[in-house]
């Protein structure tokens, strides 16, 4: 790790809630922090908003802007259960609250028109694919030949949300190009996410998702992120790149090796020298910045060896998507906690300081989860605006 990184200062953390927090202690909160906080700690939800169970990425959510930042917040759950924060509504939009403090202001999604359609075959379209915020999202096959083994991830939820009825196995290239451009011009998607689950050939999955985007991106014009498991042969990612696809996110999710063995052992079997193989090649392949890795906090890493491999990551065009552990019901995680503000906003706050002298930055994403930034807290770090104290209002 070099000084720049170990240099930077570790944010105090500001005086905690209860009493103090109305007497004075927001001054020193701005909305980066405020956001942090209700990513942990999740929101009360007084009003009817769009909510994502179950599956990957956005996963037991409510998802909303707080005073325009994408932010996806744990709502209904244990965490949210004991929450200080609640959404309300008011004569014109929503507010985050804290008891009769209001603190931001907000907008919530409705339940996007497209989930209403049918294929001709009958499929739901809800069935194909989501939308997070703006972006179309679907996750194309929804297994993965580690679940179920000793190899399976133990963040990971592909397998609930099919075993829930809610989604469809293997969706194709047609079923995802007509409900993109249904999602599109009924709903407003600016760019389309597509996952899957890691395959047993030897491109991992990467050439059926690639296809998948080629579609989508030829039926709705929509810029296209595909994610996948570093292939065997580097040389499929070129094969993705002639397909047209945007950008490309292949998830190490931890940078601690010995967390990664503990919670991602065929992760780990590939090996993270082979992770940045595949980054070094993709990002030959498509441009500083539009190749990404989840960096997941809150499972029992090293933040040390978290900083040192996300620098290593920013030095050779990888955008670092790092997001607080949020753990999904059903998966081997589902009874872990989620990582306390106090813990994520120092590592946030040195990691964007990195990227901010890398000139690394949130806007250079084509599409994907760099792009919306909705399940980070990094975003809002990036903008002078969330750097000022939050204007504090009583509920009349
Ligand atoms: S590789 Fe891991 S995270 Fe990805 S789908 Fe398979 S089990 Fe889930």
């Amino acid at each position: 790790m070099t000084a720049l990184i170990d240099d930077y200062p570790v944010l105090v953390e500001p005086p905690e809630a209860d009493g103090r927090f109305l007497a004075g202690a927001p001054a020193a909160w701005d909305l980066s922090t405020l956001i942090m906080d209700i990513q942990a700690r999740g929101m009360h939800v007084e009003v009817e908003m769009e909510r994502r169970s179950g599956g990957a990425g956005p996963t037991d959510s409510g998802m909303m802007w707080i005073e325009g930042f994408p932010v996806t917040v744990p709502t209904g759950n244990d965490v949210a259960a004991t929450s200080p924060y609640t959404l309300r509504g008011e004569d014109e939009g929503y507010g985050v609250y804290r008891g009769e403090v209001r603190l931001a202001s907000a907008r919530a999604e409705r339940r996007p028109r497209f989930y209403d359609l049918k294929t001709a075959d009958g499929v739901p379209y809800e069935a194909i694919a989501l939308l997070h915020l703006d972006s179309f999202a679907s996750t194309v096959v929804q297994t993965c030949t580690y679940w179920n083994t000793s190899d399976q991830c133990t963040f990971c939820g592909i397998g609930v949300s099919l075993s829930s009825g809610r989604t469809i196995v293997k969706k194709t290239p047609e079923m995802l190009a007509e409900v993109s451009v249904a999602a599109v011009e009924l709903d407003g998607a600016v760019d389309a996410t597509l996952t899957t689950g890691s395959s047993k050939g030897v491109d991992r999955g990467a050439r059926y998702v690639a296809r998948c985007g080629q579609a989508v991106k030829e039926a709705s014009g929509l810029p296209v992120q595909v994610q996948f498991e570093p292939p065997a042969k580097l040389d499929i990612i070129n094969e993705v790149g002639d397909m047209g696809v945007d950008s490309v996110g292949i998830h190490i999710e931890t940078f601690d090796p010995d967390v990664l063995a503990r919670v991602a052992p065929g992760k780990a079997r590939i090996g993270m020298d082979a992770y940045f193989a595949a980054w070094e090649r993709a990002v030959d392949v498509f441009g500083y910045g539009q190749v990404s890795t989840y960096v997941i906090l809150g499972m029992g890493e090293d933040p040390d060896l978290t900083l040192e491999g996300v620098q290593r990551a920013v030095d050779i065009g990888v955008y670092p998507f790092v997001v607080p552990l949020k753990p999904v019901a059903g998966s081997l995680m589902e009874h872990w906690p989620s990582p306390p503000r106090a813990y994520v906003e120092p590592i946030y706050r040195r990691v964007q300081a990195y990227m901010a002298l890398k000139g690394m930055h949130s806007g250079i994403a084509k599409a994907g989860c760099a792009r919306c930034q909705a399940c980070s807290g990094l975003q809002s770090l990036e903008s002078s605006s969330t750097a000022v104290p939050l204007t504090l209002t009583v509920r009349p």
